[in-house]
Order: C-alpha cells, then sequence, then structure tokens
C-alpha cells in the first residue's frame, strides 16, 4: 500500500500557559500555514532552544496549543544542543531531555520536555482495523538511497490524515522528500 510522505523539521507544541511567558500575557498563535493532521498548523512564532552545550534559533511552534509542552528535534540537532533526548511517540515525555524555552518575553527550562520523535503513520481506529495493523510496520522507500524503515508506529486518532511522518535526518539518509510516496510492506 502508498503512502505519502511529510518531513518534520525541528518543532515545539507549547501549553497556553508557556505561551504565555514567552511571548506575553494572552498571547495567540496566528496560522501561517494548515498541516494535513486536522485543525493543527504551522504558526507564525518561533522559539529559541537552549541548553549548556549548545543553542538552535528560529524552532517554529506548532498549534493550536497543547495540554503539554514538548520539543521535537532530530539526533543531528541534538549533537548541536549537547543532549540526548529518547526516541518517542508525541506526549511521552517521562525522562526525556531538559531543555531552555526562550521566547521575546522570558524563559523557560523545562526538566523533560526534548524528544526525537519515532516514525510514524496517522491512521484511524477504523483503518488500523481494516488492514489487520498492530502497533507497527515496516516501509520500503525507493530510489539510490532507499531502503526498508522498520518501527513505524502507528498513531492512532479519531481525526486523521493518512501520511507518514518522518523528521529530516531520516529523510535525508534515505534521499526522500516531502510529499514523495513509499510502500508499506509489513506488519
Ligand atoms: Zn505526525
Amino acid at each position: 500500500m502508498k503512502i505519502t510522505v511529510g518531513v518534520s523539521n525541528r518543532h515545539v507544541h507549547l501549553t497556553q500557559q508557556h505561551l504565555e511567558i514567552l511571548f506575553g500575557k494572552d498571547y495567540q498563535l496566528e496560522e501561517l500555514k494548515p498541516i494535513h493532521q486536522p485543525g493543527q498548523y504551522a504558526s507564525k512564532s518561533f522559539v529559541t532552544l537552549e541548553t549548556e552545550k549548545g543553542i538552535l534559533e528560529n524552532v517554529r511552534i506548532l498549534g493550536p496549543v497543547r495540554e503539554y509542552t514538548q520539543v521535537e528535534i532530530s539526533k543531528t540537532d541534538s549533537y548541536r544542543l549537547g543532549i540526548a533526548p529518547p526516541i518517542r511517540t508525541s506526549g511521552d515525555l517521562k525522562g526525556s531531555a531538559p531543555i531552555t524555552l526562550i521566547g521575546p518575553c522570558g524563559k523557560i527550562f523545562l526538566k523533560e520536555a526534548c524528544i526525537i520523535a519515532n516514525r510514524h503513520i496517522h491512521v484511524t481506529k477504523e483503518e488500523k482495523q481494516k488492514y489487520g495493523w498492530k502497533e507497527e510496520v515496516s516501509v520500503l522507500i525507493e530510489g539510490k538511497k532507499g531502503g526498508i524503515m522498520h518501527h513505524v508506529y502507528l498513531k492512532e486518532s479519531e481525526k486523521s490524515y493518512f501520511e507518514m511522518h518522518i523528521d529530516t535526518d531520516d529523510a535525508n539518509a534515505f534521499c526522500i522528500e516531502n510529499e514523495e510516496e513509499v510502500t508499506i510492506i509489513d506488519c
């Protein structure tokens, strides 16, 4: 089965409370452009990520605000910041890496917030059942740098757009770009 790939650059999800610490009271995210997942969007706002060892500027905030604050970076980014985030599903932040967020109005140190997102496919429960998928699948990527990506987690939600999300490291390693098609081969 074919599926389209979405490549996720480093980004941040924020709670409203953290957004207001960084940008000021009653600050609201503004939509730059929608992303495929229903209701979600790239905002016009950026933060700076800081650790004792490094800094990454202009990291985009995705909206809308969430119940938790989370920073998603690549392994390459983690070397620049000198931290070792675990590979996780969104929202699973226990034991994740510490990081400081800086905005125009303030900064916040978070003890657990930074992860490397796992490879995942957004699916509905119905799609999972229909195809007999369990937790993970493997995906075949064609081309000169092609190969097989294992451990592609099936991320279930009620409203979801059927799409595979990988980070920039995975995309670069397999020489694959946003909106390209790959093939689910296994479960
Ligand atoms: Zn995703």
